[in-house]
């Protein structure tokens, strides 16, 4: 193994390996160093990508050549679109993955396709030289030079699993935790706080009475998530739906002082939107039912997820809950829920590249700087990727994306300016710009800026440019497109009430006839590829609020540059939300 690389990353999870394949893609030298070479892209709680928010940042993860959207491709086994009846600003692509495949392809396109040295090992320490980062000390002494370092440890650091009240030291079941680098970071004085997140309990498929479960199915079209793939090819599932019941809701409030959540054993808060069973029950105690999602872990998988019970009560108790919930009647637990609560650092400590603003040349992303979630942990990977191969080839250049262009740039734009209290997850709610930041047009928003800091491959380079070149083309044609009264008739629409033929827009908007439909039926030959007939006719369809939204944005940008005085009385402004006075 070489002694000096120049860049090192420390960690395989999600966001290791968006950091390093990005690297790689810029051109530098990367190595990967983490526990368990066949653990890279182990998903360590639920087997999904995607959903609302999370399936824009897929998206645009994507559009900058990462891998999370082909490796979800290969491995999806549930594609759904979720928020399907609502405009395309919210729409949120979401599948479940086969996990085994889902690991298998993330590892072929990291190892074999990229060739990304990986290094099996423990970092235990970090080599600092005048406030600059040096290298990394490993648990066998061996150190390892570099000129920019990323850590993406997630769980790792001081974790700690909780089931009831046993506890133990690990990063994730079967994982050890990652004590001394903690310690590290904390007397390196970087400001470190306790989060909390938890899993639920694996099923065994065959002990579950399907016959009283409701079946749910994949889309009929499955939508892949990356632009370079044309077909899903990979066999589509049905997944259960269950209730918890009255029951199941007395067992778990009767031993709520056994969760370590309650019993003040665990300090660290938990991610309000994705809350353990005993938190809905005592939360929301209106609610006599919760849904409860059966979720194959895998094609020839014997495991069920079911996904919305996460918990970390005595396995006891789990045994007794899960029994009161319709067609778990007789359910056999193959692994046992628990909670696992780790150290993170407060990401007001980074920059908007990810670099630290203590120690030059290091960067933090993923779960360490308070986020939960893959598909935030990948997107913030990327990000500290990239700019860490641009100091380590010491260019002047930073590759930031601002929250007018990207989920990506709204979510580090939250993490750097508010922190991260809770446990940090994305919403479309979160996006200010949303009709324009939809998940259909990352590649326009994107791509080109990939391009241009290079680390685009060849591959997408061509298909980007070729599908630019049929946006442009398209909507010139529709500019130029004037229809007569035959081919209003042809597409079933009709004359404006003045008796004028309608326009483009004015068919798509107020006759509601498709963009596809008045293509297909007036220049069936001319073969327009339909995601850009689609991303077109939303543009078309939503052009006044996205001219507002454009408008608003020139606002934001100019008052981007005010400089807010120092010693500002907030709660003198009018206006201004408490949280916001308190931030
Ligand atoms: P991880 O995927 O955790 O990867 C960390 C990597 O760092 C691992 O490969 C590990 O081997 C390596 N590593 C750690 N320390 C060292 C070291 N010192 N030296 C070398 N390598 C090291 N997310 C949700 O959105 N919803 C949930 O409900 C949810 N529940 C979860 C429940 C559990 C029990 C766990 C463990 C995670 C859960 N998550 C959940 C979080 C999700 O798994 C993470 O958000 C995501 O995996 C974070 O990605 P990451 O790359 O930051 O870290």
């Amino acid at each position: 193994m070489e002694n000096n690389v120049d860049v090192i990353v420390v960690g395989g999870g999600h966001a290791g390996i968006e950091a390093s394949s990005a690297i790689a893609r810029y051109g530098c030298e990367v190595l990967l160093i983490t526990l368990k070479k066949n653990q890279i892209g182990e998903m360590s709680c639920n087997p999904a990508i995607g959903g609302l928010g999370k399936g824009h940042l897929v998206r645009e993860i994507d559009a900058l050549d990462g891998v999370m959207g082909r490796a979800i491709d290969q491995s999806g086994i549930q594609f759904r679109m979720l928020n399907k009846s609502k405009g395309p600003a919210v729409h949120g692509p979401r599948s479940q993955a086969d996990r085994s495949l889902y690991k298998k392809s993330v590892q072929e396109i990291l190892l074999l396709k990229q060739k990304i040295k990986v290094f099996e090992g423990f970092v235990d320490d970090l080599i600092i030289d005048n406030q600059e980062i040096k290298g990394i000390v490993l648990d066998s002494d061996k150190k390892i030079f570099c000129s920019s370092l990323v850590i993406t440890t997630g769980t790792f650091l001081g974790g700690k699993i909780f089931f009831g009240d046993k506890t133990f030291e690990a990063g994730r079941i079967g994982d050890k935790s990652s004590s001394k680098l903690s310690e590290k970071i904390r007397n390196l004085g970087f400001p470190v706080g306790r989060l909390k997140t938890g899993t639920p309990p694996r099923l065994l498929k065959n002990t579950v009475n399907w016959n009283l479960i409701e079946l749910q199915s994949a889309d009929e079209n499955p939508i892949p998530f990356s632009y370079l793939t044309h077909k899903i090819d990979v066999p589509q599932i049905k997944c259960g739906i269950t209730r918890t019941t009255n029951k199941t809701h007395t067992i778990i409030e009767e031993n709520l002082n056994k969760s370590p959540v309650f019993s003040g054993s665990i300090k660290g808060y938990g991610p309000r939107y994705c809350p353990s069973i005993e938190d809905k029950v005592n939360r929301f105690k209106d609610k006599t039912s919760h849904q409860v999602f059966l979720e194959p872990e895998g094609l020839d998988s014997d495991l069920i997820y079911p996904n919305g019970i996460s918990t970390s009560l005595p396995k006891e108790i789990q045994e007794k809950f899960i029994k009161t919930i319709p067609g778990l009647e007789n359910v056999k637990i193959q692994e046992y829920g628990y909670a696992v609560e780790y150290d993170y650092i407060d990401p007001r400590c980074l920059k908007y590249t990810l670099e630290s603003k203590k120690i030059k040349n290091l960067f933090f992303a993923g779960q360490i700087n308070g986020t939960t979630g893959y598909e935030e942990a990948a997107a913030q990977g990327l990000i500290a990727g990239v700019n860490s191969a641009l100091k380590a080839k010491k260019s002047d250049s930073k590759f930031i994306l601002s929250r007018t262009e990207s989920y990506i740039g709204v979510m580090i734009d939250d993490l750097v300016t508010r922190g991260a209290p809770e446990p940090y997850r994305m919403f479309t709610s979160r996006a200010e710009y949303r009709l324009l930041l939809r998940s259909d047009n990352a590649d326009q928003r994107l791509t080109d800026k990939g391009i241009n800091i290079g680390i685009i491959g060849n591959k997408r380079k061509k298909i980007w440019l070729s599908k630019k070149k049929s946006l442009r083309d398209l909507k010139e044609y529709l500019t130029n497109l004037k229809l007569n009264n035959k081919q209003l008739k042809k597409i079933g629409a009709s004359l404006l009430k003045n008796g004028n033929i309608p326009s483009i827009q004015n068919l798509i908007t107020g006759n509601k006839v498709s963009l596809e439909k008045i293509i297909t039926n007036i220049e069936p030959k001319k073969n327009y590829p339909i995601d850009c007939i689609n991303q077109i006719e939303v543009d078309m369809k939503y052009d006044i609020y996205i001219k507002r939204q454009l408008s608003d944005i020139k606002q934001y940008e100019s008052e981007q540059k005010t400089i807010i005085p120092k010693g500002i009385n907030f709660k003198k402004i009018k206006g201004l939300s408490n949280e916001s006075i308190d931030i």
